[in-house]
């Protein structure tokens, strides 16, 4: 058997919906996994919906996640065009030879009948749909309407009794009435084809061997089955993966809390491999109970047949999980490379870090990696490291700082501090709990207000490893900075 074909097949309308992505990466997978073609075909005859810079977004966020393409914009290959918008003459060619065999025709009906008649539909009750008023024309009735509209479409004649069924790999044996079918648009009035008619086109010419896409489109599918009939071509294998819900059980839309478009989550800092991972297993599974799957062991498990046959949830919680197990799972030298150009967007380190600001990173990074779920806290995690000047935690002043006690306490501990003179965490905590002993207090007393202090914060890594990190100095002159400040 000659190897898969897959195709990721988006229309670049916008920027790419998480979905659409999680298709992708069913498709990606599978052809590792067999060995075969993952193939971008961008469906752009949709002129009016088309978006500049969309394309670009999708290709970014598709290497971005490791999932190279081998046909299509960019790489080429022997099946191209890859853009519908180029492969006009192809539906053009199909189109005639149905018009030629009775399984399409020109419509003439104009926009104001159309609407006409839906009207009517809508009032009788009856469902919507053509009423085939062109499907059988004589030759002066043909001449009457083109008349009245030079401009016809192409629509497919569809069976009208009987039913059409097609075995879909996840739902299994699948059949709508044809009684209940559209003569749907294969070309429209400005010369393109329809999605319907394009993919069908281009996936039997491309020799697609698996169509894989959203579950909302196999209701279509008795159009595209019945296209391959009246061609006369083999049909691809189907596999039509479940909708994605929120958390809440509504469709993953943009009006979901659910942020849908999958850029945002590259800019929030995922990683990419847990997002592959997350979006790999939003809706199949290898039939074990885990949750970690490097990209290696998901294209060695990964088959349709693992598809669920339900709804599958897009859980925001189970993926922070995932990605602060992948940033507790990489090198502190790893995570610092990663976090450098987030610090730098920060503005704490200029374009060219020094040797001393690369080791600096590294060892800010050791002490917060554990906390992290996305990359993008790293600004807001390291900032106290760099910057002095940060705010305080209200409630913090109110709880730690804001006391009679707090100028004395701050006081015995810069003194003990500006003695030690190696700048360890053993010699810092000593220093420290000496000093509160010296005035009677202990534990959290002590802690608390050194670290709102030292950070601004009531919550971080370990204080004297944190003091250590930013050296004596500035620990000095942020204590004595908050005497001044909140010392009553
Ligand atoms: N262009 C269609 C979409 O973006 C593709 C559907 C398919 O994969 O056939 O939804």
């Amino acid at each position: 058997m000659s190897k898969p074909r897959v195709r990721f097949a988006p229309s670049p309308t916008g920027s790419p919906h998480i979905g659409n992505i999680r298709t992708a990466v069913f498709d990606y997978l599978y052809a590792r996994h067999t060995g075969g073609a993952f193939i971008l075909r961008i469906e752009d005859t949709d002129r009016a919906r088309f978006v500049e810079g969309s394309l670009e977004e999708l290709m970014e966020g598709l290497r971005w996640v490791g999932m190279q393409w081998d046909e299509g914009p960019e790489v080429g290959g022997e099946y191209g065009p890859y853009w519908q918008s180029e492969r006009l003459e192809n539906y053009s060619k199909y189109a005639q030879q149905l018009i030629d065999s009775g399984r399409a025709y020109y419509c003439y009906c104009t926009k104001e009948r159309l609407e006409e008649m839906r009207k009517g539909q809508e009032a009788a009750k009856l469902p919507p749909g053509y009423d085939r008023r062109c499907r059988a024309l004589t030759p002066e009735e043909r001449e009457a309407a083109a008349a009245e509209n030079s401009n016809p479409v192409i629509r497919f004649a569809m069976k009208r009794e009987g039913r059409t069924e097609f075995d879909d790999v996840i739902r299994g044996r699948v059949g709508f009435e044809n009684s209940l079918q559209d003569d749907f648009v294969m070309i429209k009035a400005d010369g393109f084809p329809t999605y319907h008619f394009a993919a069908v086109v281009d996936d039997h010419l491309m020799e697609i061997t698996h169509v894989v896409r959203g579950d909302e489109w196999i209701s279509s599918a008795p159009k595209h089955v019945q296209l391959y009939e009246a061609l006369g071509w083999e049909a691809p294998v189907w596999v039509h993966p479940p909708l994605i819900l929120d958390t809440t059980g509504k469709k993953l839309s943009k009006r979901s809390e659910t942020q849908t478009t999958f850029t945002y989550y590259r800019e929030a800092g995922y990683l990419p491999d847990a997002m592959l991972n997350f979006l790999a297993t939003m809706g199949w599974s290898s039939g074990e109970d885990r949750k970690l799957f490097s990209r290696a062991e998901l294209i060695e498990k990964f088959s349709f047949e693992g598809i669920v046959n339900h709804p599958a949830i897009f859980d925001l919680a189970k993926l922070n999980d995932l990605n602060g197990e992948y940033i507790r799972m990489m090198s502190v030298d790893e995570l610092a490379e990663m976090i450098l150009p987030w610090v730098q967007k920060a503005g704490y380190l200029g374009e060219n870090p020094t040797a001393k600001d690369l080791a600096y990173i590294k060892e800010v990074t050791a002490l917060i990696q554990d906390r992290m779920v996305t990359l993008g806290e790293a600004p807001d995690l390291v900032s106290y490291f760099y910057n002095c000047g940060f705010d305080y935690d209200e409630k913090g002043i109110k709880k730690h700082l804001a006391k009679d006690t707090t100028p004395a306490l701050l006081k015995a501990i810069i003194s003990k501090l500006s003695d030690v003179s190696d700048w360890n965490t053993e010699r810092i905590e000593a220093a420290v709990r000496e000093a509160g002993a010296s005035v009677s207090m202990e534990g959290g007393h002590v802690i608390h207000p050194v670290r709102m202090s030292i950070t601004g914060r009531t919550w971080g890594p370990g204080l004297f490893e944190l003091m250590k990190i930013i050296g004596k100095e500035r620990c000095l002159t942020r204590l004595q900075k908050a005497i001044d400040k909140f010392g009553v």
